[in-house]
């Protein structure tokens, strides 16, 4: 009783800090027995031992050659899959998969409702396996909903953000806090200098920037360690982003447009510069929503959301094939066969982002429908797995903490039922979920040690 009295004494004044630790369990956790795929490109490493305490990763290795601490508890992982947590290069986490941009902001009251929604995709993230993310475009809001996620109030992935983008645009149906507009090379240097100081980790650009733009913000952003993630579909702004020192490139290679020239893939593929295509939301996410529309309706999405939000969710799925994001869904998907493979073929330094929570393309669901439209369009299973991993953890510059599993980084690991390899789309069976030590389940996998140590979604 006194004990119990003083860790709560202890709890409520230290805050927030301790809130996520006292998430993780507090002895030494090894999970035995499945396939690892530790994020390399690499052979798998069968009837493995993946153990972790205190948040970090202490060992790795097969059951022949790995010592387990003696008060590790014992976590089964036969019949399943480890790998690392996976992270999602492109997303947004105010988006819940809406059928309509301009009516969810309505409905949100412009900003007034964001704050109830963030929790909501943050849980789905998690659900799917995605322990990152790089939120490329939302208020500064998320700032704050950035720490109570790492305090462990609600679950959620681990958040890098560029806040709102800069743009010459500007871009009637979302509301002002999104974007910031700006009009000369000098004003778009003036305007990074500002989002790295309010809190942006990287610099999301927008469209009609010209090339003295992308310079003067590549310029500002590098002098302050950032980087530079634009949003790309014209040959033209490629042509300027590329001479001007963009780092990374978001969209390019979506599907949405005709295939660009061999030249300029090359170019790309040759000059190293990371690509996030994004390809499924709208190519592939439309025609299996078509196909089996049950989807819209998995009863998981109600579990999570306030009574109204709920119907408002629902409402926007009707008749969603006449929804603007979709007008032209046709001549993308024939474009799609051609260009989606294009930067593959060529060689190109692959990351994997999906752009969720779009229209229709919820959390929950993104990255394992992003991997599978990858693998169609030409990537191995292990190739996509290991981007999803290792490669966005390069891009996001986190590698020497995440996108692989090794001693001594951050415990950030993933279960999933099944073999990913024989079969990308089994990544959509994610039983457990370990973010920074704390372990996750999901009802599947609600049985043994895990539900004494862990937490239920
Ligand atoms: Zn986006």
């Amino acid at each position: 009783m006194r004990n119990t009295l003083i860790c709560l004494l202890v709890v409520l004044a230290s805050g927030n800090s301790l809130a996520q630790e006292s998430l993780r369990p507090d002895r030494p956790v090894a999970l035995v027995g499945g396939m690892l795929l530790d994020g390399y490109e690499a052979e798998p490493i069968h009837h493995s031992v993946v153990v972790f305490e205190n948040g970090r990763i202490t060992a790795v290795g097969s059951k022949d050659n790995t010592e387990i601490p003696d008060n590790a508890v014992i976590i089964d992982t036969g019949g399943k899959t480890v790998m690392p947590g996976l992270i999602d290069a492109h997303m947004h986490i105010d988006l819940i998969g809406h059928g309509e941009y301009e009516r969810y902001y309505e409905f949100l009251d412009n900003m007034e409702r964001i704050d109830e929604v963030m929790p909501i995709a943050a849980k789905q993230m998690m659900r799917g396996g995605v322990t990152s993310g790089l939120d490329l475009g939302a208020p500064f809001q998320i700032l704050a909903f950035r720490e109570r996620v790492r305090s462990g109030e609600i679950p959620g992935p681990r958040l890098t953000i560029s806040g709102p983008w800069i743009t010459r645009l500007d871009m009637e149906s979302v509301p002002d806090a999104y974007e910031i507009v700006i009009d000369s090379p000098r004003e778009a240097a003036q305007r990074t200098r500002e989002l790295i100081a309010a809190g942006s980790d990287v610099i999301k650009t927008w469209v009609g920037l010209s090339e003295d733009d992308y310079r003067a913000v590549v310029e500002e952003a590098h002098k302050h360690g950032k980087k530079v993630h634009a949003h790309l579909y014209d040959p033209d702004a490629i042509r300027a982003a590329i001479d001007a020192g963009v780092d990374v490139f978001q969209h390019v290679g979506s599907a949405r447009n005709p295939p660009y020239d061999d030249a300029l893939v090359s170019e790309i593929a040759h000059k190293n510069i990371p690509i996030v295509q994004t390809i499924s939301h709208r190519i592939w996410v439309y025609p299996a929503t078509v196909k089996f529309p049950e989807r819209l309706y998995d009863p998981v999405y109600k579990k999570d959301m306030p009574a109204d939000i709920y119907e408002e969710f629902i409402a926007s799925f009707e008749n969603f094939h006449r929804r603007s994001y979709f007008y032209d869904i046709g001549q993308e998907s024939r474009n799609a066969e051609k260009s989606a493979g294009q930067f593959i073929e060529a060689g190109a330094y692959m990351g994997v982002g999906t752009d969720a929570a779009s229209p229709l393309n919820m959390h929950t669901e993104a990255m394992w429908r992003e991997m599978s439209a990858l693998v169609d369009s030409g990537m191995t299973p292990i190739q996509v797995i290991s981007a999803a991993t290792k490669t966005n953890a390069e891009i996001l510059d986190q590698f020497d903490e995440l996108g692989t599993i090794e001693p001594g980084k951050l415990a950030d690991i993933i279960v999933i039922d099944g073999n990913p390899l024989a079969n990308i789309d089994a990544m959509q069976h994610v039983d457990i979920v370990v973010k920074d030590g704390g372990i996750w389940y999901a009802e599947s996998a609600a049985h043994g040690p895990v539900t004494e140590i862990g937490h239920a979604f």
